[in-house]
């Protein structure tokens, strides 16, 4: 369930000029206060949407919104809009959801370079996360088990399951067969463009 809906903030509170209380007559006693409406998500506000005005009385507490205010407390009312400004952190989902995303960006790429690097200089233990080609949402893992040369000598593990990071599901020891084959870098590469290679981890040791 996703919570979200609308809330106000305070902006601003100015003297109402020359304009004495609809009810109790007090001259100087008027206050225009401007407030943001926002629409928030799990009250992380996410955007502004609108500037309310609210008039109230400060010596018999009548307060008067939108059409109720006076003529000429609806005009200072716009202008009083119009010049507060509504606060960034009224923007904050937004700005979370680039950083989100500018960060995925970054990690997607350091990923990518890691994975060349890995592939350019294989190790014993490296695992390529492999996908078939055509339609098939199936995924699977080759244990790299020796590198030598420009060749890797590799086991194909057993399983293949629906899902593009197989790695935590499928890499058990007993997951793989026993034979192992080789493959070239060139290989590699190759099944790398086609995107049949889709990931290369290499698990600390
Ligand atoms: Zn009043």
């Amino acid at each position: 369930m996703v919570i979200y809906g609308i809330k106000s903030s305070h902006l601003r509170t100015e003297p109402l000029l020359g304009v004495a209380c609809p009810s109790c007559s007090a001259p100087k006693a008027m206050q225009l206060s401007v407030f943001s409406r926002y629409a928030h998500a799990y009250w992380i506000p996410f955007f502004p949407f609108a500037k309310a005005a609210v008039a109230h009385c400060t010596h018999c507490q009548l307060t008067l919104d939108g059409k109720a205010m006076p003529e000429a407390a609806r005009e200072q009312a716009r202008d009083l809009k119009q010049q507060t400004r509504l606060p960034l952190w009224t923007w904050s989902g937004v700005g979370l959801v680039a950083a989100g995303l500018a960060w995925a960006a970054v990690a997607g790429t350091q990923n990518a370079r890691a994975n060349k690097a890995y592939l350019a200089a294989p190790r014993a233990g490296d695992i390529y996360t492999i996908h078939s080609t055509g339609d098939s949402t199936q995924y699977s893992l080759l244990k790299v088990v020796s590198a030598k040369g420009n060749t890797v000598e590799v086991v194909a593990n057993e399983y293949e399951i629906d899902n593009s990071h197989p790695i935590d599901e499928l890499n058990a020891p007993t997951k793989y067969g026993s034979k192992s084959f080789s493959l070239t870098q060139f290989e590699l590469q190759i099944m790398q463009n086609k995107g049949q290679l889709t990931d290369v981890d290499r698990l600390a040791e």
